[in-house]
Parts: C-alpha cells; sequence; structure tokens
C-alpha cells in the first residue's frame, strides 16, 4: 500500500517511518521496515496494526540504524493481516528485504517452483515468491539490479517492488509494472516513495519512473534501466505541495 525507501547518511528509521506516517491517509493493516546497519547488518521489524504498534516494537527490539532502508504499508490482500504476513519479505537466507504492493497473480505457481527448489515459505502472502526469486537471483549475479531484473521478468499482475540486500550497502532497488513509484532526488541521498508525500518533507526535486522499468538508488546517483535493462529517460519534477 504505501512504500518508502531512503539511502543517504541520515537515520533510514526517521526517513522510513516519516514517510509511512504521511502515507497513512491511504489506509494499511500493518507496516514493516527493513534497515542496513553503517556495519553491514540487516536488521528488520513488522507488525500488524497501525505504525504506532512498529514504532514500539522498535523501542522495546531496536534494530542498529543506518543509511540504506525499506519501509512499508500493507494492505492484505494475500494472507491475513498478521505480523509474519506483513512486509518486508526475506530471501537468500535472511539477507535480503523486499516489499511489495500490489497483486502478483501467478504466485502461486511460483510458489510450488520454488518449494520444489527447496525454499522455505514462512507467510502466505503472494509477495514471498518475490523476495525469494530476487534472492536466488542475487546469489546468482551477486548484482541486485540484475536480481530483481531477472525476477520481475517472472511475473504477472501489478507490482511496486523494493529490495536491499545485506552486501548491498548504500542500494536500494526498485522496480515497477502498473503499480506507482516516483523518486525522490536529494543532495547525497535519494528516495523512492509510492507517491511523493513518502519523501516530500526532504525533498521537492522528484523524477518519474515509466511503466515496467527498474530504478537504483545510492547516495549520489540514480540509474533507470526497462525491463529489458536498456537505460531509461526519467522526467524531473517539481514537486508542488502544501504541507
Ligand atoms: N499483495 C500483497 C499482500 O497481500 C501486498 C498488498 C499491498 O499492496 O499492500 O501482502
Amino acid at each position: 500500500c504505501g512504500i518508502v525507501g531512503y539511502v543517504g547518511p541520515g537515520s533510514s528509521l526517521e526517513v522510513l517511518v516519516g514517510g509511512l506516517k504521511r502515507l497513512e491517509y491511504r489506509g494499511y493493516d500493518s507496516a514493516g521496515v527493513a534497515v542496513l546497519s553503517r556495519d553491514g547488518e540487516l536488521g528488520a521489524r513488522k507488525r500488524s496494526g497501525k505504525l504506532g504498534m512498529l514504532v514500539d516494537e522498535l523501542a522495546e527490539n531496536p534494530i542498529h540504524d543506518g543509511g540504506t532502508g525499506i519501509g512499508h504499508t500493507r494492505w492484505a490482500t494475500h494472507g491475513g493481516p498478521t505480523d509474519v504476513n506483513a512486509h518486508p519479505h526475506f530471501g537468500d537466507g535472511g539477507k535480503l528485504a523486499l516489499i511489495h504492493n500490489g497483486i502478483i497473480e501467478n504466485f502461486s505457481e511460483l510458489k510450488a517452483e520454488l518449494a520444489d527448489a527447496g525454499e522455505v515459505f514462512e507467510s502466505e502472502t503472494d509477495s514471498e515468491v518475490a523476495a525469494l526469486l530476487v534472492g536466488r537471483a542475487y546469489r546468482e549475479t551477486g548484482d541486485l539490479t540484475e536480481a530483481m531484473r531477472r525476477s520481475v521478468a517472472r511475473l504477472d499482475g501489478a507490482f511496486t517492488l523494493l529490495a536491499v540486500h545485506q552486501d548491498a550497502p548504500g542500494v536500494v532497488v526498485g522496480a515497477r509494472r502498473s503499480s506507482p513509484l516516483v523518486i525522490g532526488l536529494g543532495e547525497g541521498e535519494n528516495f523512492l516513495g509510492s507517491d511523493v508525500a513518502a519523501f516530500v518533507e526532504h525533498t521537492r526535486r522528484a523524477m518519474e519512473i515509466g511503466e515496467d522499468q527498474i530504478v537504483t538508488i545510492r547516495p549520489d546517483s540514480v540509474e533507470v534501466i526497462d525491463f529489458a535493462g536498456a537505460p531509461a529517460d526519467s522526467k524531473e519534477f517539481e514537486v508542488a505541495w502544501d504541507a
């Protein structure tokens, strides 16, 4: 439902929780975050219920903050609104975290294929197949953008996906098909959001991502390609917003 991504020198947790708060108006039933600490550890927390539940959970069971992170508010479509079904979902033995908006139509086929290949599912969501696919592709390629590109080729339906991997600090990769995703351009930091509300507190310079495109943000760069891997042109625009 709501999506936020951040890379930069700031506190991911602050940016993510602040962004998710601004996206609350869309409605949701669960919330979660995944953050890479500065010493390369992936930490994640997720809770069903209001954002306040996640904030309490983070206070009780803190994770190391860092400069790379993703945050999600979920509106359940597949699997009830439980802690386990909340996003992020994990791949590559827990080293990769992924969030998803939308519906993966062919998830049961993919689930059967992945289970045959020995993957173990924790949740009842359609989204977890994407986490496991990107995780497997990362193991093969060692490149999060390429792993995302190979994985989206397997997915039918509508999706915005964001992923981070423990071995790729300072990188958030996103992809979209028939579901919104926008880039927020900062100074030495960059953002992703399901809409500009996710980052308007930090920057008003934004960039559109077209249909069937993949974006890789780092603190000092933004790269957009299409699902075939060719560089894509993106239009920058100024967010007009009465905050
Ligand atoms: N289909 C996914 C789920 O049920 C994502 C729902 C959403 O867009 O929040 O977990």
